[in-house]
C-alpha cells in the first residue's frame, strides 16, 4: 500500500491554528490590542466596521517594526518576545506563543504599517491568506497600524458561525475594557461604524474604571490592598448594596492579564458572603501582582486560563485583603447602639457615608489569622455591645410600666408575680400576620420579621458551638433512622463531625444507614432526613472550599432549614425570647444573606403623620 502521510501545506496549517486563536473578531481585537501594549505604546486606538466582520484596525504609537520584523512578524511561531523554552517563566509582555499575526494572517486581508521611532521610512505589507501581496517602504507615523478586512473571508463556514453584530460588538467592546482597565496609563479609544464608544485619558486605575463604567461608580468603589513577600493585590470592589444580579463586572488580573479564575472567584464570595442576598454578584477590579515563575498562563491559547502555582496561597490573601477593605470602610449597614436616635437600619445606600469606626490597624497583621477570626465578624467587628442591648427595651414615658413590672427577666418568685410577668410580657409584643413581632422601644415601634431573626439567632448560635466546640444539644425522644444513596452516605460520613460540632448525634446503623438521636437546642420536628440532604447537596456544591468555609456554610445551611416558618403563631414568650436573642447576636440587623431581620418606625415619623 502506498504511503498516505503527507505533510500539510503551511496555509492549511495556519488555517487550522488561527481556529484555536481567533474564534471571532474579538479575538483578534485582542491579539492586536496587546501587542500594541507589548510594544509600549502610550496611545492606542481601536476602529471597527460591521461589529469586526469588515474592518478592525488597531494603530498605536508603540516601538514600531524594521522592514524584515515587519514580514517576520506574519510568521508562525515568530515572537520578539521569547527566545527559548526557559524565557517562558519570565513572561513580562502579553504575548508570547507568536501565532497570532499568523493566525490572522491566514484567515484575512490584512494591510500592516509600521515605522520605528527614529528611522525615515516605515515599511506597508499587504496579506491575504497567508500570501504577500505588497510589499513597499512607505512614509508613515512612528508606531504601527494594522488593519484586519474580512475576517474568515476564506472559513466560510467560521464566518457563518458569527453571531450578530451586536454580539459580536459585545465581545470587542469586553476585550478592548479588560486591556483599557488593566492599563489606565495608556490613552485607548475605540470607534464602531464610526461612532466612539470610548474615549479614555491616560489616568489612574479609579478613574479608568469610572470613565469606562459610569460616574456612579465614582462613589461605589472601595480600594482594595494587600502586600506580601510573594504578591501584591490591589483595585478596587463595588459596596455590596451595589452588588448585581448578574455576574457582568468582575474581573482578575494577573500581572496585568485578564484572568478567569473560578476557584479566585470563590475567594471574593466568600469574603461578601454576609453581605449579598444570594442572587446578587460582587462587582471587582481585582489586580494580581505575582513573579511570572509563579504563574502558569502558558495552558490556553488564549491565555484567559491561568494557573497560580499556590492557588490556596492567593485565595487566602485575597479573601483577606477584601475582608479588611469591607470592614474598614465599613461599607456595610451597622446599627449603633450608643446613638439612642439612629437607632434605623433601613438601608439608604446612596447617603451612607463611609465611616471608620470598626476597624483597627494591626502592624503584626497576619491574614491566615484573620481567616479564624473573621469567622464570625460577618460585617466586620461589631460594635454592638452585647451589655446595653436592653437599653433599647427602656419603655418611653408615655408608655413605661410600673417599675416593679419592668424587669421581665427576673425570676418569677410567686404565682401572683409570674402572672403579672406574663401580662407584662403580653403587653409588650404583638404578632402580626404571624410574620412579625411588634414592640415598642425608645425610639419608635420596632418590627421584626421573625423568620429572618431567628434565622440569625441559629446562625450565630451554630457559630458559636463550632467556635468553641461545645454544642448545646437535645436528646431526641425517638431517635430517627435516616438513609442515603452510597455516595451521599460517604459525603454524610465527612460532615459528622461537623454536624455533631453544631449539636447533631449521628451514629452509623446500616451502611447507608444512620440514626440521628440528638439535634441542635431549638430544633423542632423539622424532617431530619430532609434537613440532612440539605446539608449534604450544600456540601456537595461547595467541595472546593477550603475547611472553614464548609463549616460556616453547614451552620448557614442549617440555620435557614430550621429558622422558624413565617405563618408560624408565637405565644409572647417565644416572641420575648427572638427579640431577646436576636440583638445579642453579633450582627443583628440581617440575616447571614443580607435580607432585614427587623426595623424601626421612629415615632417622629408616626408624629408627623397626625401632624
Ligand atoms: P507574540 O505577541 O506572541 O510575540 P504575535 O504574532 O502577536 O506574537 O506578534 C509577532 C511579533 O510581531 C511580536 O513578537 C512583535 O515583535 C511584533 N509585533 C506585533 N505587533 C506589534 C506592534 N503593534 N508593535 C510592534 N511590534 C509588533
Ligand atoms: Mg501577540
Amino acid at each position: 500500500m502506498a504511503d498516505i502521510i503527507k505533510l500539510l501545506p503551511d496555509a492549511v496549517a495556519n488555517q487550522i491554528a488561527a481556529g484555536e486563536v481567533i474564534q471571532r473578531p474579538a479575538s483578534a481585537v485582542k491579539e492586536l490590542l496587546e501587542n500594541s501594549v507589548d510594544a509600549g505604546s502610550t496611545e492606542i486606538n481601536l476602529v471597527i466596521k460591521d461589529a469586526g466582520k469588515t474592518l478592525i484596525q488597531v494603530s498605536d504609537n508603540g516601538c514600531g517594526m524594521s522592514e524584515t520584523d515587519a514580514r517576520m512578524s506574519l510568521e508562525r511561531h515568530a515572537t520578539s518576545k521569547i527566545q527559548n523554552a526557559e524565557d517562558l517563566f519570565a513572561i513580562r509582555t502579553m504575548g508570547f506563543r507568536g501565532e497570532a499575526l499568523a493566525s490572522i494572517a491566514a484567515i484575512a486581508q490584512v494591510e500592516l504599517k509600521t515605522k520605528m521611532q527614529d528611522v525615515e521610512l516605515g515599511s506597508l505589507i499587504e496579506v491575504e491568506g497567508t500570501k504577500v501581496r505588497r510589499q513597499e517602504a512607505t512614509s508613515c507615523q512612528a508606531g504601527t497600524s494594522i488593519q484586519i478586512k474580512n475576517l474568515f473571508f476564506n472559513v466560510p463556514a467560521r464566518r457563518k458561525f458569527l453571531k450578530s453584530d451586536s454580539a459580536e460588538l459585545r465581545h470587542i467592546i469586553e476585550e478592548f475594557t479588560r486591556v483599557a482597565l488593566a492599563y489606565p496609563q495608556i490613552s485607548m479609544s475605540m470607534t464602531s461604524n464610526k461612532r466612539y464608544l470610548f474615549k479614555l485619558k491616560a489616568s489612574n486605575q479609579k478613574q479608568r474604571i469610572v470613565n469606562i463604567l459610569g460616574n456612579q461608580y465614582g462613589e461605589r468603589l472601595v480600594p482594595v490592598e494587600q502586600s506580601t513577600d510573594k504578591l501584591k493585590i490591589s483595585g478596587f470592589i463595588g459596596k455590596p448594596q451595589f452588588a448585581k444580579k448578574t455576574r457582568g463586572e468582575q474581573y482578575f488580573f494577573a500581572n496585568k492579564r485578564y484572568i478567569r479564575h473560578a476557584y479566585l472567584n470563590h475567594a471574593v464570595d466568600s469574603a461578601f458572603q454576609e453581605l449579598l442576598p444570594s442572587d446578587a454578584f460582587p462587582t471587582y477590579f481585582i489586580f494580581i501582582e505575582i513573579d511570572p515563575k509563579l504563574l502558569d498562563v502558558n495552558i490556553h491559547p488564549t491565555k484567559t486560563e491561568v494557573n497560580f502555582q499556590d492557588n490556596q496561597y492567593v485565595y487566602a490573601i485575597l479573601r483577606s485583603a477584601i475582608k479588611q477593605s469591607l470592614g474598614k470602610f465599613n461599607v456595610t449597614p451597622s446599627i449603633d447602639f450608643d446613638v439612642e436616635q439612629s437607632f434605623d437600619i433601613e438601608d439608604k445606600p446612596e447617603k451612607q457615608e463611609i465611616r471608620n469606626p470598626f476597624y483597627r490597624e494591626k502592624s503584626d497583621y497576619n491574614p491566615f489569622d484573620d481567616l479564624q477570626k473573621s469567622r464570625f465578624a460577618g460585617t466586620g467587628k461589631s460594635n454592638i455591645k452585647p451589655d446595653n442591648w436592653e437599653k433599647l427595651y427602656e419603655v418611653t414615658k408615655d408608655f413605661r410600666q410600673p417599675e416593679d413590672k419592668k424587669k421581665i427577666a427576673s425570676t418569677a418568685e410567686d404565682d401572683a408575680s409570674s402572672n403579672e410577668l406574663a401580662s407584662d410580657i403580653a403587653s409588650k409584643f404583638f404578632q402580626m400576620q404571624q410574620k412579625y413581632i411588634l414592640t415598642l422601644i425608645k425610639s419608635g415601634m420596632m418590627v421584626i420579621h421573625q423568620r429572618n431573626a431567628h434565622y440569625r439567632i441559629l446562625y450565630e448560635q451554630f457559630l458559636e458551638s463550632i467556635e468553641h466546640k461545645k454544642a448545646i444539644s437535645q436528646k431526641e425522644l425517638f431517635p430517627q433512622n435516616i438513609s442515603f444513596s452510597r455516595e451521599d452516605a460517604e459525603i454524610l460520613k465527612e460532615i459528622q463531625g461537623d454536624l455533631e460540632l453544631i449539636g447533631f448525634s449521628i451514629k452509623k446503623f446500616g451502611s447507608n444507614t444512620f440514626v440521628v438521636d440528638g439535634t441542635p437546642a431549638g430544633y423542632q420536628n423539622n424532617n431530619i432526613q430532609e434537613l440532612i440532604e440539605s446539608s449534604i447537596e450544600n456540601y456537595k456544591k461547595n467541595l472546593q472550599d477550603i475547611n472553614i468555609d464548609k463549616k460556616i456554610l453547614l451552620a448557614r445551611a442549617m440555620a435557614q432549614n430550621m429558622a422558624i416558618k413565617t405563618s408560624t403563631r408565637l405565644s409572647p414568650e417565644e416572641m420575648q425570647s427572638i427579640s431577646d436573642k436576636l440583638f445579642r447576636c453579633k450582627v443583628p440587623g440581617k440575616t447571614p444573606d443580607g435580607r432585614l431581620t427587623f426595623y424601626v418606625i421612629p415615632f417622629e415619623e408616626i408624629e408627623k403623620k397626625f401632624g
